[in-house]
C-alpha cells in the first residue's frame, strides 16, 4: 500500500483506464456464456475473518446497517445486504464488521482522481465541454467479465495505490481545477457511498454540480439521500435480461431498473449506457425490448448511449463490437422513439453528435471530447426551431459557445 499527500496529490496523476483496442483472436459464439463461464453472484459471498484487525484513518462508521443479534450486521446501500459477522469484510471489498459496527474503509482515500471533460462520462446533456473533478477508491458491487477497470473495482482498498482526499480536500481540489462538478465514477461509488455523500453534501454547498456514473445497483433508501445533492447521473444499463444481468455482471436488473425510475421521480438528469457485449447484448429484440420499457416509464428525453466494447479482463478473447451492430442499433432506439441516442468509443461516427429530436439539424458536433459546433441557445433551445433540448445547459451558451453556422 502507498499512500500519497495531500500536496503530493496536486502533481498525481489518475490511474484512469482507458478503452484499448486490439485485434485479438475470436471465439466462436455458439456458447453464449463465452468462454470466461459466468459472473460470480456475489449475494452473500462475504470476505470470511477478511475484516483487518483494527481502524484506520479513513473508516467511518456505515451510512445505513442493522445491528443483529451476535454482533452481526447488515448493509443496507445496495441490494446485495451483506452479512456481516464480526471480522468479515463485504463482497464490495470496501466494508467491513468490527464489534459490531459497520465501518466504510474508503472514506477519503481514492485511488483513482483525475480531472475529465464531461463528455468523458459520456454525459453529452450536461454543461457541454466543462471539467469534472473525478474520483474513484477500490471495490464494487458487481463481478462484470468485462470490467475495464478491474484493477481497481475488484481490489481490496488497501491493495491499491491511494490518495489522501478527504471530503473537504476533494472539494477544494475540484475548485483548483477548475471543475464545474465533482463526479464520483470509475470504480462503482456505490460501495463508497459514505464518502461521496459527505463529498457531495460539501460540494453543493460550495456551488459545484454533483454526478453519478454508476451501475445503479442501489436501494432506494440511500438513492433518495442521494438524489437531494445529485445534479446529473449516467447509470448504466447493460443489458435488458436478468439472466444476462446474473451471467455477465453477477447482479440483477429489475433494482437498476428501479433506480431509472427513482432518478425519474425526483427530477435528476441522467443518462443511460448500454456497452454493446458482442454475444451477449447484442441482440435486436432485446434492444426493442429495452426501448419500450423506457419509452413507457421514464419517456423518449433521457439520452442513450450504445458504447462499443473492447476485449478486457475476463472477456479478452471477444472481438470488439462492430461498428454496424452501434450504428443499427442507435437507428433502432430512434425508430422506437427514443430522441437522443448516441454511439460511443467510435471516433467520428455521427452518433457523437446531437441532433435536434425536433427539425433534426445538428446542434452539437462532437470531434473525440471536444466541440467543433455549437447550436443552443442559452436555455437549451435549439436555434433553428426553437425546440427545447432536453439536459442541464450552460448558461450564456449563445454568448459562450463555439460559433459555427454548419447543421446536418
Ligand atoms: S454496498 Fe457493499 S457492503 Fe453494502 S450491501 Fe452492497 S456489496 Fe454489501
Amino acid at each position: 500500500m502507498e499512500t500519497v499527500s495531500r500536496r503530493h496529490f496536486l502533481y498525481g496523476s489518475a490511474a484512469f483506464l482507458t478503452y484499448a483496442a486490439s485485434a485479438q483472436a475470436f471465439w466462436p459464439f455458439a456458447d453464449r456464456s463465452g468462454p470466461a463461464g459466468a459472473a460470480e453472484d456475489i449475494r452473500g459471498k462475504v470476505f470470511k475473518g477478511d475484516a483487518p484487525p483494527k481502524l484506520w484513518k479513513w473508516s467511518h462508521e456505515g451510512f445505513l446497517y442493522k445491528k443483529l443479534k451476535g454482533d452481526k450486521v447488515v448493509c443496507g446501500i445496495c441490494p446485495n445486504h451483506c452479512l456481516l459477522a464480526p471480522g468479515d469484510r463485504s463482497a464490495c471489498r470496501s466494508k467491513v464488521n468490527l464489534d459490531g459496527t459497520l465501518y466504510s474503509l474508503t472514506y477519503g482515500n481514492p485511488c483513482s482522481v483525475n480531472t475529465d471533460p464531461i463528455e468523458k462520462k459520456p454525459l453529452y446533456h450536461f454543461k457541454p465541454q466543462t471539467k469534472a473533478f473525478s474520483l474513484a477508491t477500490a471495490g464494487c458491487n458487481f463481478r462484470c467479465l468485462n470490467c475495464q477497470n478491474w484493477e481497481i473495482s475488484q481490489a481490496k482498498p488497501h491493495e491499491v495505490r491511494h490518495y489522501e482526499l478527504f471530503p473537504e480536500d476533494a472539494v477544494q481540489a475540484a475548485q483548483r481545477a477548475g471543475a464545474e462538478s465533482i463526479a464520483y465514477t470509475y470504480s462503482e461509488p456505490i460501495t463508497f457511498f459514505e464518502y461521496m455523500l459527505a463529498t457531495a453534501r460539501l460540494a453543493k454547498a460550495k456551488g459545484l454540480h454533483n454526478l453519478w456514473i454508476s451501475n445503479g445497483y442501489i436501494n432506494r433508501k440511500p438513492l433518495l439521500e442521494l438524489c437531494n445533492v445529485l445534479d446529473g447521473a449516467n447509470v448504466n444499463l447493460k443489458s435488458f435480461e436478468d439472466a444476462i444481468y446474473r451471467k455477465l455482471n453477477g447482479g440483477r436488473l429489475e433494482p437498476v431498473l428501479n433506480t431509472f425510475r427513482t432518478l425519474h421521480e425526483r427530477r435528476v438528469h441522467f443518462e443511460m449506457t448500454n456497452l454493446v457485449v458482442p454475444g451477449y447484448v447484442d441482440d435486436e429484440d432485446m434492444v426493442k425490448r429495452m426501448c419500450a420499457w423506457i419509452l413507457t416509464n421514464l419517456g423518449p428525453d433521457y439520452p442513450l448511449h450504445f458504447l462499443r466494447f473492447f476485449p478486457r479482463y475476463k472477456l479478452d478473447r471477444l472481438p470488439p463490437t462492430p461498428v454496424s451492430t452501434l450504428t443499427r442499433f442507435r437507428e433502432l432506439a430512434r425508430q422506437e422513439g427514443i430522441h437522443y441516442v448516441y454511439v460511443g468509443n467510435v471516433p467520428e461516427h455521427e452518433g457523437n453528435n446531437t441532433y435536434c429530436h425536433q427539425c433534426q439539424k445538428l446542434l452539437i458536433e462532437r470531434q473525440g471530447y471536444f466541440i467543433a459546433s455549437y447550436h443552443l441557445d442559452g436555455g437549451g433551445l435549439c436555434k433553428f426551431c426553437r425546440a427545447p433540448i432536453p439536459g442541464v445547459w450552460r448558461a450564456h451558451d449563445d454568448q459562450q459557445g463555439p460559433s459555427s453556422s454548419s447543421s446536418s
